[in-house]
């Protein structure tokens, strides 16, 4: 099997409006490099110093007591459960999640030795449905896992309820949702755990892979910087056996640059381009905008709605140079991965219909004012 990247990244690069901006992004970026350059003069490039003080600028900016950088958001998931959930060899327990994310959010789970239990979600935020998620818990039950889709917090106070009459843990995939909030709260803070990603497409990016966890226990902390680096104590000491996840001291660099100088101004210009699509989307009858709420800041990952007609709209879009796309075609239950779950067609109806229908657009800073209204044209024309 061949390493598909390459190609894609060149096909991406010759639309007009694209959803990958990481050239203009990084385009001047002597001050990182020169940072970086001082990591590599003194050469502490696993667990440096960089790290821990990523790891307290990041929890100050969440508001948490904790973080702990991992080497991705992926593994920020996988060893959360790890680290909350005692595990006797064979021992079956289940995560209750949502059929409607990216395949990391479950290859996590099923990695870390659980099996997924998909939850349908609502039509309204494309997030798990609080009110399906009783009927699936069971006594194996150990987790709910919720994912901020788009950058939209899910209804956590339902979530959190049912979590804890079931004496549930809460693990939030928030890989979507940095310095998204609801009420005074940011994404991540809502549960046991929040899990971050810094990949590269992620609003705050490193140049490579990066992940963070943030909590307010202690003790998970301590078991999370446990986990990430061997299980050692000290150099001569393993408490158990670990794993080696850990955020790279020159993505910190990056990482810390990126939340002390950028993360602000990159979440205000996504949530400034939404407002322009939504304006200029909202009336066409076609499309259903999802509706907002002034206690919900949204941080727009990705800005996508539901369409008639939408490979076709997708098509026009892509022939007229908008790299407009599909998050995601299929959900997770009818990945050919999920099969030995069982599960089938028809099983979770709303993630179905919004897979067949949803589309994002590019949303991200580099998207221009007059090239979103370019975008709106190009749509209104497709449906007149
Ligand atoms: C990106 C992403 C992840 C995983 O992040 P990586 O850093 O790429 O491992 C997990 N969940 C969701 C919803 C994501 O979009």
């Amino acid at each position: 099997m061949k390493n598909f990247y390459p190609e894609k990244y060149k096909s991406d690069s010759l639309l007009e409006i694209r959803h990958n901006y990481l050239p203009e992004q990084f385009k001047n970026s002597a001050e990182i490099l020169d940072l970086i350059s001082k990591v590599v003069e003194i050469g502490d490039f696993t667990l440096g110093q960089s790290v821990d003080e990523f790891e307290e600028n990041f929890a100050k900016k969440i508001g948490v007591e904790h973080a702990v950088g991992v080497g991705s958001g992926t593994d920020a998931i996988f060893l959360t459960l790890k680290a909350l959930v005692d595990q006797e060899y064979g021992e079956k327990f289940e995560v209750i999640t949502t059929p409607f994310t990216f395949y990391a959010t479950i290859g996590a789970v099923a990695t870390a030795n659980f099996v997924p239990v998909f939850s349908d979600i609502s039509i309204d935020d494309f997030n798990i449905d609080p009110s399906g998620i009783s009927s699936k818990i069971t006594k194996n039950t150990k987790a709910i896992l919720p994912v901020h889709w788009a950058g939209r917090i899910c209804r956590m106070d339902e979530i959190n309820s049912i979590a804890k009459s079931h004496d549930l843990f809460v693990v939030e995939d928030a890989c979507h949702a940095i310095l998204a909030s609801y009420k005074t709260r940011m994404a991540g803070t809502f549960g046991s755990a929040g899990c971050f990603s810094f990949h590269p497409l992620k609003n705050l990016n490193v140049w490579g892979d990066g992940g963070i966890v943030v909590t307010d226990s202690l003790a998970l902390a301590n078991k999370l910087r446990l986990l990430r680096n061997h299980g050692l104590i000290d150099r001569d000491t393993c408490s158990f056996f670990g794993y080696n996840s850990r955020l790279d001291t020159i993505q910190a660099v990056v990482a810390n640059y990126l939340l002390k100088n950028r993360i602000d101004e990159i979440t205000n210009s996504r949530i400034k381009n939404s407002k322009l699509y939504d304006d200029g989307l909202k009336e066409i009858n076609s499309l259903k905008i999802p509706q907002r709420h002034t206690q919900l800041k949204e941080v727009f990952h990705l800005y996508s709605f539901l369409a008639e007609n939408r490979d076709s709209l997708l098509e026009f879009l892509v022939r007229n140079g908008v790299d407009a796309k599909i998050h995601y075609p299929i959900p997770m239950h009818l990945q050919p991965a999920a099969r030995k779950y069982g599960y089938a067609r028809g099983d979770f109806p709303v993630a179905e219909y919004v897979t067949q229908n949803i589309i994002s657009l590019p949303v991200h800073e580099f998207v221009k004012e007059d090239q979103i209204y370019r975008v709106i044209e190009l749509i209104r024309k497709f449906y007149s």
